[in-house]
């Protein structure tokens, strides 16, 4: 079988094959006359842990928005667990979702984690949380609120239900908003730069809640700068230059002895 050691997928899959949780092909955007996706493609199975990483600018963000329509792309497909998003082509030329109801269906099973936390400010930490499950989903308050509860604390926070974003720390923030993302109970988890909008002290609390959620299985795609959770918590990494995958492989022998000069140069840079 195909599992690489140390990989993140060790934990929950067996020797069978693992299913494929998401399966984006061949992603083009512009914006105006700006080709800053190129034709990117992702597969990632139960269990793995992609790392996207490049310059500024390279469109690694854009990608991950392309993943929930948060960006509509030129070209490309997506599919969430064998179920492909059906996309029709708008006037502008720009692809989007034929069915809203699809749509929200996916987005829900595809959480967002964003570098500056996106919590609702004027809703309780509680209220954050429940407010997804609770509203779209349709799951019942008692239920939303123990979820809640349960994820505060395999996030590590306790009592601040009632708090308000704004009185908690960047890295406090940044876990619940982890913890709003893992009460839909999704599919796959889209992380976009997380800790680079936090102080240097709070940086590591936030990575020990990823590489906990990396351990029990989950599947996640991770923008980062932070080289050690892709080569250590990673089983696949993606080097974005200029829109297209420069290269891509197994962490430990793409960051220890890449192949292309852009990647070599970027490396030194980082490190
Ligand atoms: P990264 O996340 O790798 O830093 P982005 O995906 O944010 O890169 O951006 C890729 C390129 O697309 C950049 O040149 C950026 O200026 C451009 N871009 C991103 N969003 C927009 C937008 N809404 N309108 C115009 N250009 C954009
Ligand atoms: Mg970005």
């Amino acid at each position: 079988h195909d599992q690489k050691p140390g990989g993140a997928c060790a934990a929950g899959a067996g020797v069978a094959a693992r299913a494929v949780k998401l399966e984006v092909k061949d992603v083009h955007k512009r914006f105006g006359e700006h080709e800053v996706l190129k034709g990117i493609s992702l597969t990632a199975h139960a269990g793995d842990v992609i790392s996207i990483i490049g310059s500024s600018g390279s469109g690694k963000s854009t990608f991950l928005r392309c993943i929930n329509l948060l960006e509509r792309p030129h070209e490309g497909s997506i599919a969430l667990a064998g179920e492909p998003l059906e996309l029709i082509r708008k006037p502008d030329g720009m692809l989007d979702a034929k069915s809203g109801k699809q749509l929200q269906r996916m987005r829900a099973r595809l959480a967002m984690v964003f570098q500056h936390f996106n919590l609702w400010a004027h809703m309780t930490v509680l209220q954050n949380i429940i407010e997804v499950p609770v509203h779209v989903l349709g799951v019942p308050r008692d239920e939303a609120v123990a979820r809640a509860r349960r994820y505060l604390e395999k996030v590590g926070l306790c009592g601040v239900e009632d708090k308000y974003p704004a009185h908690m720390s960047g890295g406090q923030q940044q876990r619940v908003a982890i913890a709003r993302a893992l009460a839909v109970e999704p599919e796959v988890m889209l992380f976009d730069e997380p800790t680079s909008a936090l102080d240097p002290e709070l940086v590591g609390e936030v990575l020990r809640v990823m590489r906990a959620l990396a351990e029990e299985g989950r599947t996640m795609v991770v923008v980062t700068h932070e080289m050690a959770f892709a080569r250590e918590v990673g089983n696949h990494v993606m080097f974005l230059h200029q829109g297209r995958v420069e290269e891509e492989g197994d962490p430990q022998q793409v960051l220890a002895n890449p192949q292309s000069e852009r990647l070599q140069q970027f490396l030194s840079r980082t490190r």
